[in-house]
């Protein structure tokens, strides 16, 4: 049939009609249909301007689009190129100058995939969702005409986008100049080992020593190795702003390289890591609601704690400091290890703050042991920033969604997405935690956020082991915004103290909510988190952490949940009882 209906247009038109009719039509891999969609998705240009080694290489790649596709193999396609070339000038189309100069042009690839724009992981992660729709429906999502309905804000999108660049582009090069891979040559060329074994040519490589000598010559392919060092030691990042009322993702950036959108992964959603400090406030939680007031002291001195493998760990704080007696309170804002420890292990059991963890939205496992304290449990990003949002919701958790309505060509709505909230944690214990994360910002780890961001706002910092990871999430009374900063591969990591989360992450955060409460057309409310019924501000004294009496000699004023009021002070009872010395040990409130 197909023989009948080439020669049935061979009598109407003529070859060239033919070749091009062919080209319009013809299949050139990722969506591209048509040599003038594979000029725009490939080269970013109208097919009229593509050069004569960008022309040859779309022709080769028609013999099959995945496998001499230039962006995942680039060596394929340039060999097809070169094919395509030398029969061109077999056929006297070219002079050996022109081939000679084409062969050895670069691909020269500016790969501008359907899915790049303002949020391409956004889309990508809303084009997955449909495609699992599809199957329950019935529905072509390509072909049937749908119409999304999404909870982005291009707006904030916009001001993530920024945020991201601006300061990943700083970073890079300051990590650029302090990475050293001469000290980290294992790293290295066990990276390059799996690119290897990861390259397609190598997979098809048919006898061991075919794949050998596959393997020996990338191993020495200095731009194969370059792209793989590259690649190592560019910055990640995941970004995600929800509203926590309603659980509408707003914003979300899930690469540093999400304009190229080369490489899919989307660091909010699709990777697990540890959050370090950013766990805290789950450990905090527990104590508050289990009514010890955030003037609570414990003591700040190194602590041994037996891991799941019988090792002994004592933690240390990360600027190694110790003394004394610390209030949850300071504890918190200046992140200090060994005081969540002794938190978990006195105040908040470990059963209990991996339930509320769960409860507040945290999917992955959470081991048992006190180590989760200091945040060694993998975290999804979007599920711990999520978890932040009930902070700023009163105690009210709503999963995050971002998809509102589908709708089909004709308009009728096929599945729509309400908000699902559930309380759980009380007001009351929300507030005291969200007034204890103001201080993280005022004058704590997060106060990097102060130099772009002045308005009511909440959070706290995270940094792992060797700086592998930096965190932060904060929120402020309307919107709450996480980001996770690291390497794709975790042996790679920041040098010094410019990794931790306060420096890495916040100032993302920062720069993205100026923007945000800045921009008029969006019309975010300037407003105040609020103290609700049934948290009290009550005069303490500093030493007991009792209700002061007049007698007391230093005062200070703390918030309470009213249920836990703390008793009147009994040390300070007269005029010189503000003289005896202050009995040593352990103080309860
Ligand atoms: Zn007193």
């Amino acid at each position: 049939r197909e023989a009948i209906t080439a020669v049935q247009i061979e009598r109407t038109y003529t070859k060239k009609e033919i070749l091009s009719m062919y080209l319009n039509v013809a299949y050139f891999g990722r969506g591209a249909y048509g040599l003038e969609s594979a000029a725009q998705l490939y080269f970013d240009k109208s097919a009229s301007e593509l050069t004569l080694p960008e022309t040859a290489l779309l022709i080769g790649m028609l013999r099959s689009p995945s496998r001499y596709d230039p962006i995942s193999h680039p060596q394929r396609a340039i060999a097809i190129r070169e094919v395509v070339l030398r029969n061109m000038l077999n056929d006297g189309e070219l002079t050996e100058a022109e081939f000679a100069k084409a062969r050895s042009a670069p691909l020269n690839v500016k790969y501008h995939g359907p899915s790049t724009g303002l949020a391409p992981h956004f889309v990508e992660m809303v084009r997955q969702a449909l495609e699992k729709e599809a199957e329950k429906y019935g529905f072509d999502i390509y072909r049937d005409g749908l119409t999304v309905y999404t909870t982005l804000d291009t707006r904030m999108q916009e001001y993530a986008n920024q945020a991201v660049d601006q300061h990943l582009q700083q970073y890079q090069k300051m990590f650029d100049s302090r990475w050293n891979w001469k000290k980290n040559q294992s790293i290295l060329w066990s990276a390059i080992d799996k690119a290897i074994k990861d390259n397609p040519e190598y997979d098809d490589a048919p006898t061991p020593q075919a794949k050998k000598e596959v393997y020996n010559r990338l191993k020495s392919n200095s731009f194969f190795v370059d792209s793989v060092r590259k690649a190592e030691q560019t910055i990640q990042v995941g970004f995600v702003c929800i509203d926590p009322k309603t659980g509408y993702i707003k914003a979300l950036v899930g690469a540093s390289n999400y304009k190229q959108f080369k490489y899919g992964l989307n660091h909010v959603t699709q990777i697990k890591r540890q959050p370090g400090s950013a766990f805290k406030p789950f450990v905090y939680t527990v104590a508050i609601d289990n009514g010890y007031p955030p003037s609570y002291k414990l003591l700040n001195q190194p602590v041994t704690i037996i891991m799941p493998d019988g090792t002994r760990w004592t933690p240390q704080n990360f600027e190694g400091e110790f003394g004394g007696e610390v209030t949850l309170r300071d504890a918190l804002k200046y992140s200090l290890n060994v005081v969540a420890i002794r938190a978990i292990q006195e105040i908040a059991p470990v059963n209990e703050v991996i339930d509320y963890a769960h409860r507040m939205g945290i999917t992955t496992y959470i081991p048992p042991y006190p180590s989760i304290a200091i945040g060694t449990a993998e975290v999804i990003p979007l599920e711990l920033t999520s978890a932040y949002g009930v902070f700023a919701n009163e105690g009210v958790l709503t999963k995050p969604i971002f998809i509102l309505k589908i709708e089909d060509k004709n308009g009728n709505v096929i599945e729509s997405s309400t908000p699902q909230p559930t309380e759980v944690l009380s007001k009351q214990t929300a507030y005291i935690m969200t007034d204890m994360m103001r201080g993280v910002v005022n004058g704590g780890t997060g106060s990097r956020v102060r130099n772009y961001f002045y308005l009511d706002c909440a959070g706290k910092t995270g940094t792992t082991q060797d700086y592998a990871d930096a965190w932060y999430v904060g929120y402020t009374p309307q919107l709450v915004a996480g980001i996770w900063v690291g390497f794709d591969d975790n042996r790679v990591h920041f040098t010094d103290a410019d990794g931790q989360g306060g420096r890495a992450a916040a100032p993302i955060w920062g720069m993205f909510m100026k923007g945000v409460y800045d921009d008029r057309s969006i019309g975010m409310p300037v407003t105040s988190f609020v103290q609700p019924e049934g948290v009290v501000t009550a005069t303490i004294c500093a030493q007991t952490g009792k209700l002061a009496t007049e007698f007391c000699p230093d005062k200070v004023t703390e918030i309470f949940n009213a249920k836990y009021l703390p008793p009147v002070c009994d040390v300070h009872t007269s005029p010189s009882s503000s003289k005896i010395p202050q009995p040593s040990g352990k103080i309860g409130y």
